[in-house]
């Protein structure tokens, strides 16, 4: 039965409360900071996608420099707290450090970095000066991790910013789409707040691409635009018995669990979520800790080619979610219009495809699963539509841009998820930096 309410507050509290304890004191911050080696070379600057100087900053931990830490993290990444709080470190930063080839436990850059930025975002050090208005306008559509980080520095230029959101809360994918353990949504609102205290950064909440504007509406007013709208709603599965009651979005389901208190969450006694990415991970994990009893995740591949980490495969098996590998949803099945069960096909590794990943082939035998909830975390859908409306060139909805970030249209630069279909909030990040690069050469501020 799908219902709401399953657990005590209590319950509800503990299992969603942080995943990732900051460090409690100074001292654990620095005694961690110094088994740094400071490498010259530094491999795990390498592995960030937005080149965080990651000695520099740890160093500065090691002399209680946490103003001057939290700068060079900030310059390279304005989202570095919410970064070393969702980012995958373990085939980021942390899988590139030497450590690992010397078989012991890497540096903890990502608690290290989140100590140093979240005293810098309790303390509102605003580190960046705002130069005077040079009468630039910017519109850029979406607040997510690559609108703010593109307005945050135009802003740091003179521009003046207007972002369009269509949510009423900024942040994007970090405000509305990972697990609530992992950021809560207080911090993010901070994180926000953080991001725009620069100023010259204007914020245009429940304002839809498509709906309330067009891409030519904004070119009438300004100077340039960049578009880092992320992308939609999972992606359908196209099987019968879709539209059963019990069949539920990923993204819909962890937004309705940011956006409202838990106990009115309503979660199926026996969840099925479809994925092994990020989002399925967040779903399944989420589902058990609201309190349903059984949680399968079914992958149509095996464990070498899942998406999501080894690091975020073992907390949804610590939190009791079992895996069934080589399978694929058939049908949907159902009673009075109510999912009751899914029927799987069972699959075989056949040659690679185009990502280089060997493909799934059906056996053509099946298994059915007991359920009463399905959660449908299969990758998201790009807002092809939108993109088409507004005359906007793309690959099957993706956003397509030259080297510099820019599209088609004069003046329309693009970045992040609704460029590449959906990576990481650090990916996004570096993608509205770039575009900013772009932005500013564009006007001839550079
Ligand atoms: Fe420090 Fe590891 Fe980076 Fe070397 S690779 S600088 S030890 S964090």
């Amino acid at each position: 039965m799908i219902k709401n309410n399953r657990l005590s507050a209590e319950e509800y509290e503990k299992n969603f409360s942080d995943i990732h304890p900051p460090f409690d004191n100074e001292t654990a911050a620095i005694v961690e900071a110094n088994r740094c080696l400071f490498c010259y070379d530094a491999p795990c600057i390498k592995g960030c996608p937005t080149s965080i100087d990651i000695p520099k900053f740890i160093k500065q931990i090691t002399t209680q420099n946490i103003k001057g830490s939290a700068h060079t993290i900030f310059v390279s990444n304005i989202f570095g707290a919410g970064c070393s709080k969702v980012c995958p470190v373990e085939k980021l930063c942390e899988g590139n450090c030497v450590y690992n080839l010397l078989e012991e436990k890497p540096i903890e850059i990502a608690r290290l970095q989140r100590y140093s930025s979240e005293i810098a975002i309790a303390n509102n050090w605003q580190m960046f000066e705002r130069k005077p208005d040079n009468g630039k306008k910017v519109a850029i559509v979406g607040a997510g991790p690559a609108g703010l980080s593109c307005a945050h520095i135009l802003s740091r230029e003179g521009i003046a910013v207007t972002i369009f959101e269509k949510e009423e809360k900024a942040g994007g994918l970090m405000t509305y789409g990972i697990a609530a353990y992992k950021v809560t949504p207080e911090f993010c609102a901070n994180e926000v707040d953080y991001i725009t205290g620069i100023g010259g950064i204007h914020i245009e909440y429940e304002k839809s691409l498509g709906k309330d504007f067009t891409i030519g509406d904004l070119q009438k007013q300004y100077d340039a635009i960049f578009l880092g709208m992320g992308v939609g709603l999972a992606r359908k599965l196209n099987i019968p018995g879709e539209e059963l009651q019990g069949v539920e979005d990923a993204i819909r389901f962890i937004y309705q669990l940011r956006s409202n208190e838990l106990a009115s969450i309503a979660v199926g006694d026996r969840v099925a979520v479809i994925g092994m990415g990020m989002t399925a991970i967040d779903a399944a994990t989420q589902a058990k800790r609201l309190g349903a009893k059984e949680v399968t995740m079914i992958y149509r591949r095996t464990q070498q080619e899942m998406p999501c980490t080894q690091h975020e495969m073992d907390i949804a098996l610590l939190d009791g979610c079992e895996i069934i590998w080589l399978a694929a949803p058939k049908e949907i099945i159902g009673v009075a219009g109510k999912v009751t069960g899914l029927i799987c096909s069972k699959m075989k590794l056949g040659d690679p495809d185009a990502s280089g990943r060997r493909s799934p082939v059906d056996t053509g035998e099946t298994f059915t699963l007991s359920v009463d909830m399905v959660i449908k975390a299969a990758g998201q859908m790009p807002f092809e539509d939108i993109v088409a409306q507004n005359n906007v060139q793309h690959n099957n909805g993706r956003i397509r841009i030259d080297n510099a970030g820019a599209t088609n249209l004069q003046g329309v630069y693009a970045g992040g998820d609704a460029v590449n279909g959906g990576k990481e909030v650090v990916d996004a990040v570096q993608a509205g930096k770039d575009a900013a690069a772009s932005i500013i050469q564009y006007l001839e501020l550079a």
